[in-house]
């Protein structure tokens, strides 16, 4: 765990852009903004994968994702909205801490073209605000 990259964000050891956070969940800016406004939705307890959550954990997860969902639409004015997740590195998995994408998707955005670009922290901490500021 502490060579777990999702693990030091959340205890501040990492930089992180942080848009929302309680007791169960934490979401902050991916550093790869395929698109403005991409978060990562993730437990605070370090769990692996999907099949290590508890049931409150993958409650609260998955009801911080809806009302960020919301948020994110209305911030980044996006025609859709990609929620997805991975498990093992058969299925490109690359962090081992549980952690759900919220992407922002716009007409013919080609978001595969720009997954792999960080994103500069002063960026990735405007578009953090700009989220926080419009959570109800
Ligand atoms: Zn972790």
């Amino acid at each position: 765990m502490t060579d777990c990259i999702f693990c030091k964000i959340i205890a501040k050891e990492a930089a992180g852009s942080f848009v929302y956070e309680d007791e169960q969940v934490v979401a902050f800016m991916d550093i790869r903004q395929a698109n403005p406004y991409k978060v990562l939705v993730v437990p605070r307890v370090h769990a692996p994968m999907i099949y290590d959550l508890t049931d409150e954990q993958a409650a609260a997860i998955m009801q911080v994702a809806v009302k960020l969902s919301r948020v994110i639409r209305e911030v980044s004015k996006c025609e859709g909205l990609s929620v997805f997740q991975s498990n093992g590195r058969v299925a490109n998995q690359d962090v081992f801490h549980f952690h759900l994408h919220l992407l922002p998707r716009h007409e013919n955005d080609n978001h595969a073209s720009r997954r792999n670009t960080i994103t500069d922290r002063a960026t990735l901490d405007k578009l953090a605000a700009d989220l926080r500021a419009a959570f109800h």
